[in-house]
């Protein structure tokens, strides 16, 4: 009871934020348990790359791409959202998304 109601307001000092974490932050997604094993999944019933497919290649897919990016309100779990790629084409569709200009036209 003797505490004394010492509040000590620095309201001086700037709240610093990581400009990071501006971005929408889908690593703990990514790490969890559930996507690892959907992930699994999905590549085991998938193993060929879809985009090389397309280009009538077949190379063995290792990443379980979200379609619609979970940052614009793809569904993280669900199979229809999903496709499989070989790293190649995963990256040169991430570098694609990055550039902000979508190629619909
Ligand atoms: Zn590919």
């Amino acid at each position: 009871m003797a505490q004394g109601p010492k509040r000590i307001r620095r309201s001086w000092i700037p709240e610093r934020k990581p400009f990071e974490q501006r971005a929408v932050d889908n690593s703990r997604f990514y790490n969890s348990r559930t996507w690892r094993n959907l992930r699994k999944r999905f590549l085991d019933a998938n193993p060929l790359c879809a985009e090389c497919e397309r280009n009538g290649e077949v190379r063995q897919a290792t990443v379980a791409d979200h379609i619609i990016p979970i940052s614009r309100g793809g569904a993280e779990l669900d199979d229809k959202n999903l496709q499989p790629l070989c790293k190649r084409c995963h990256d040169s569709k991430s570098a694609r998304e990055r550039s902000g200009r979508g190629g619909m036209g």
